[in-house]
């Protein structure tokens, strides 16, 4: 398959509704980027890559991040992890706090705000503190994506920190519930730090890569999860990966994926490859709207997709 030649295609085809989206302006960092870019980019498991337009920029992963984390969380506390989190899209904003509380502090799943709070908690509770945990998060990115210089803006981070009144009451209500095990500010920043990783899409779809592939690197041979936790992850990405528009995303585009308010999407073409797009002009449920077309139009001209 020609894929340089469909990611051109698409970079011409979706060009008119780059002015149609809005960056993400409740982290006041974000609201500085131009939302005019675009880039995409694909890596297939013996490394070659293809991309189109603004695939080398870096950007704020956001969302992106909890995928990563959650796989570190897995690894380590297993079906356990299902005792504080759930594993059902949650039909509302990402930052809701309302199920939260009809639910007794048990996020509905771990990509929502919520969840990947609960998950920041569980990973300081079995790393420790004193960033040591960024540190193992880091790392983990770092080797997925084979990209030793990847790391997180502290201006957007600081910028989240200074704005995060909903995410910190999140935190709380879970905290009065006996479910986050830390102290609120230190997992909240923690949180923050980890969503302020910056990446570009030809990173993030060479990161994609163990979850396509059973959770092990096709390209190393590195042995990242358990293929049955893999499994899950894809299948929480495919029902959860973009709040309240999870349904819409499978529906147009028919792939696991995970969004972030940055203007990234991650999504994964099982045993094939990982793919990448950013656009930061957001849809109204906070995901990018001309990423989802472009993702819609591969899935599309491609005739690849898990169904
Ligand atoms: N750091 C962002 C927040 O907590 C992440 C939101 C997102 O990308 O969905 O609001």
């Amino acid at each position: 398959m020609d894929y340089q030649a469909i990611l051109n295609d698409i970079a011409d085809e979706i060009r008119p509704f780059l002015k149609e989206g809005k960056v993400a302006d409740y982290i006041p960092a974000l609201a500085e980027v131009d939302p005019e870019q675009f880039g995409m980019a694909l890596t297939l498991f013996d490394g070659t890559q293809f991309s189109v337009g603004d695939a080398e920029t870096l950007f704020s992963i956001q969302s992106i991040s909890k995928v990563f984390t959650f796989t570190l969380a897995l690894n380590f506390y297993g079906t356990d992890m299902y005792k504080r989190i759930g594993r059902e899209p949650s039909g509302n904003p990402f930052n809701s706090l309302v199920q939260l509380e009809y639910e007794h502090g048990i996020p509905r799943n771990p990509f929502i705000n919520a969840g990947a709070i609960n998950v920041t908690d569980a990973l300081l509770s079995h790393y420790g503190d004193d960033g040591n945990t960024l540190h193992e998060v880091l790392t983990f990115i770092r080797s997925i994506a084979d990209e030793p210089s990847i790391d997180y803006n502290e201006t957007v981070a600081a910028s989240e920190m200074d704005h995060g009144f909903r995410n910190l009451a999140l935190a709380n209500l879970m905290k009065s519930f006996n479910n986050l095990d830390n102290d609120v500010q230190e997992v909240v920043e923690t949180y923050f730090k980890h969503c302020a990783v910056e990446m570009d899409t030809k990173m993030l779809s060479r990161a994609m890569l163990y979850l396509a592939n059973h959770g092990v690197d096709p390209i190393t041979g590195t042995v990242h999860i358990t293929p049955q936790q893999a499994k899950r992850i894809n299948a929480v990405m495919l029902t959860c990966g973009h709040y309240d528009a999870s349904g819409d995303f499978a529906f147009h585009v028919g792939l696991p994926g995970k969004s972030g308010v940055g203007g990234g999407i991650v999504a994964v073409i099982p045993k094939l490859m990982g793919l990448a797009v950013w656009s930061p002009g957001l849809n109204a449920q906070g995901n990018s709207l001309v990423g989802t077309k472009a993702l819609e139009l591969f899935t599309t001209k491609t005739g690849l997709s898990v169904f």
